[in-house]
């Protein structure tokens, strides 16, 4: 007896102290007995959980299945062995390994006896190392581990893939393989004696790749040292800078300089130009910006494409480089822009050589694939210190000095004077009351009348829109359609004036007076309205009028933008009934092949034309020749500007078919025109 209580004591002792957790239940699974470990394991005393069911440790992380299949073994009288996941008092849950045996005494299911070892560490440094190891597979960064001799004993994917090396290659291999060969050995040496004093070291370096590629990288090394602090690893991460600096490189060639042309943009003018202009305030020199607009540049790309437009950049760009030389600073600032930073001016002859050699070299010809194109440049100069301190305000002047170049016809290179900014001025006045033009009412029509000259009877108008402002006065559509397209009004207008002058031959016709037609001005802006001839028949239904008495003035000009829209709408105009007429005939750039393919009634020569007749040779042949052309083609001609007998004589016996001019009267409004109609 004495025997066997000394062994109890001693089996309790151990029971009592083991690591592993020790619970006994009865035979309906109530705690009886548990050890210090379960509280350790738990949370829970011991005092809390005697008579309770283990499941009070129950995580809601195993199915069902999983304790019926537990229960059926025990049922069974078997031994059950697993893995639990189970929660503490606290919440937090732990993982164990446990079995879980019946205690059978005569046969007789008398108690549960449950041991468990805590492997929560030993699950989570598991699920740690299969992290790591995905991270090893996965990441970006080349990640080699060698030995404590520098042996290469794992390398990751990356690490293979940035230097081309197969595993069987690198495992074994001594990890210097990599090392580029023209930083010496110096470098080298350094980052040893570094990283055996710190254990690691971080730094950007150029390296090898198999195919003999430098690539620069950031490369992390880190010692691991065992328990006696004895070199077991080093772990090298490489980041690849390439991408990064190719980025960066990109970055900067996006922000500062032109894709197409690959010439600095305007950012890098602005970048530089506070220096420039501080070399020059030193040295008491000028510097001189020129602004350089291509001349109807527009029309090209628009007419012939995108690809030959940019492709005529290109070109020009070129030429441009070598004319303004590697001292001055060539710049695309979009478009059909270009800017010229000319520092170290002397005097002004200097940059006036320079304008002209630049508009010399834009009008040679052009070849783009198969085309061979003409153009010209107008170009804006403004000066620092001259004409202001700033960037802003001097390419504001050159750009402004560009526009009165274009007004001057174009092809030629103006200097910004103080006259000029007045200009500016007074344009931005304009856009601006223009804007509200047509809801104060400032905006009406007149009607200007066209004759036949055999019959020397009056059988058209041509509706002219006109503008009073009471500041401004009377303002001519000359000077306020141009601003009126490049601000878009032209479109609203153009409704106005077609609704007006719809109106206006109804009220006519009400009166007796009979036209064979009124005709309109469009401007190319207007074509480029996608439901333009929706809104015109809308506007002709409404009227009342009849298609065949409307005419459409086209501007040459307007011919040559857009050409399969323009010649769609043309088309759409032509069969309502209207009909066509080509404005300014002979100013732009007339095609004959194109003209033949027109779908279009008249031409109208233009003014300029007609001004010299009948005494210039010259405007005479011109004039008869457009004559000729147009009813060789089918079209009929109507000459406007007749200001005197003889010009309209000229004509007629020319065979002009009509007229218009202030010889035969001036534009009138609606209701002079019914009084001179009737005076007739
Ligand atoms: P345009 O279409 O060539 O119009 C003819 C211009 O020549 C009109 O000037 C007319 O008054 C003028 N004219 C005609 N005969 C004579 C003459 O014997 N002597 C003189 N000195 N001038 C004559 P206006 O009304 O100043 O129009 C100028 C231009 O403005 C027009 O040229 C046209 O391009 C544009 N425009 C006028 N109204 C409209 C419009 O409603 N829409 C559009 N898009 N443009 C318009
Ligand atoms: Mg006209
Ligand atoms: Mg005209």
């Amino acid at each position: 007896v004495r025997q066997t209580s000394l062994e109890l004591k001693a089996f309790r002792f151990a029971i009592e102290n083991s690591d592993n957790t020790i619970v006994i239940t009865d035979a309906n699974r109530n705690i009886q007995y548990a050890n210090e470990a379960f509280e350790r394991n738990s949370g829970y005393m011991k005092d809390e959980v005697i008579g309770k069911n283990p499941n009070i440790l129950k995580s809601n992380l195993h199915s069902e299945e999983f304790y019926r299949e537990m229960n059926e073994i025990l049922d069974r009288g078997e031994k059950w062995q697993g893995e639990f996941v189970n929660k503490r008092k606290d919440g937090v849950l732990f993982y164990e390994k446990a079995s879980i045996s019946p205690i059978i005494v005569n046969g007789e299911l008398v108690q549960y006896l449950a041991i468990k070892l805590n492997v929560t560490e030993y699950i989570k440094t598991q699920q740690r190392l299969q992290q790591s190891a995905a991270v090893y597979e996965m990441i970006a960064d080349g990640i080699v581990i060698a030995d404590s001799e520098k042996n290469i004993l794992s390398a990751n994917p990356s690490f293979i893939h940035m230097f081309g090396y197969t595993e069987e290659e690198l495992v074994g291999n001594d990890i210097t393989i990599i090392n580029s060969s023209d930083q010496g050995g110096t470098l080298y040496r350094k980052i040893w004696a570094k990283l055996l004093v710190k254990d690691h070291w971080r730094g950007k370096m150029d390296n090898l790749t198999k195919n003999g590629k430098h690539i620069t990288v950031l490369l992390a090394v880190a010692i691991v040292r065992d328990a006696k602090r004895d070199i077991q690893n080093y772990i090298a991460t490489y980041t690849n800078l390439e991408e990064i600096i190719e980025m960066e490189e990109k970055a900067n060639f996006l922000a500062y300089y032109d894709t197409l042309t690959k010439l600095p943009n305007r950012a890098y003018v602005e970048r530089e130009l506070d220096d420039i202009f501080e070399l020059a305030r030193a040295e008491e020199k000028r510097v001189a910006i020129l602004f350089i607009d291509l001349d109807r540049f527009k029309v090209i790309n628009d007419s012939l494409g995108h690809h030959i437009g940019d492709g005529m950049l290109v070109i020009l760009a070129e030429r441009l480089k070598k004319v303004v030389g590697v001292r001055n600073l060539l710049a695309r600032f979009g478009g059909d822009e270009f800017v010229v930073v000319m520092s170290e001016v002397n005097d002004k002859r200097e940059i006036s050589l320079l304008a002209e050699k630049i508009l010399m070299t834009v009008r040679g010809m052009i070849t783009v694939k198969d085309y061979h194109l003409n153009t010209t440049a107008s170009i804006g100069i403004a000066l620092f210190p001259d004409d202001g301190n700033s960037m802003n305000v001097i390419v504001k002047y050159a750009d402004g000095a560009m526009y009165y170049a274009k007004d001057k016809g174009k092809d030629n290179y103006q200097f910004y004077t103080r006259a000029l900014s007045i200009d500016i001025q007074t344009r931005l006045e304009l856009e601006q009351k223009l804007l509200y033009a047509l809801e104060r009412n400032e905006l009406y029509m007149q009607y200007h009348p066209q004759y036949d000259l055999q019959s020397r009877q009056i059988c058209g108008v041509e509706a002219l829109v006109r503008w009073y402002n009471l500041e401004l006065g009377t303002i001519s559509p000359e000077k306020f359609i141009p601003i009126a397209e490049e601000t878009g009004m032209i479109v609203k207008i153009g409704y106005f004036v077609f609704e007006k002058a719809c109106k206006a031959y109804m009220d006519w016709k009400k009166e007796g007076i009979e036209l064979e037609w009124v005709a309109i001005n469009l401007s190319s802006i207007q074509f480029r309205q996608k439901d333009l001839l929706e809104n015109f028949v809308a506007i002709i239904e409404k009227s009342g009028i009849s298609p065949h008495n409307l005419e459409m003035e086209i501007t040459e000009r307007c011919m040559m933008e857009y050409t399969e829209e323009n010649l769609y709408i043309l088309g759409g105009f032509r069969e309502m009934g209207c009909s066509v007429s080509i404005d300014d005939f002979g100013t732009g750039y007339s095609s004959m092949s194109y003209l033949k393919k027109l779908s279009i009634d008249k031409i109208k020569i233009d003014k300029s034309f007609v001004d010299d007749l009948p005494s210039d040779k010259n405007d005479q042949e011109v004039s008869r020749a457009i004559i000729a052309l147009s009813h060789s083609l089918g079209y009929q001609v109507i000459a406007e500007g007749i200001e005197i007998k003889e010009q309209e004589d000229f004509l007629r016996e020319h065979a002009c078919d009509y007229g218009q001019g202030y010889y035969f009267g001036r534009p009138l409004d609606s209701d002079a025109l019914i009084k001179f109609v009737k005076d007739l």
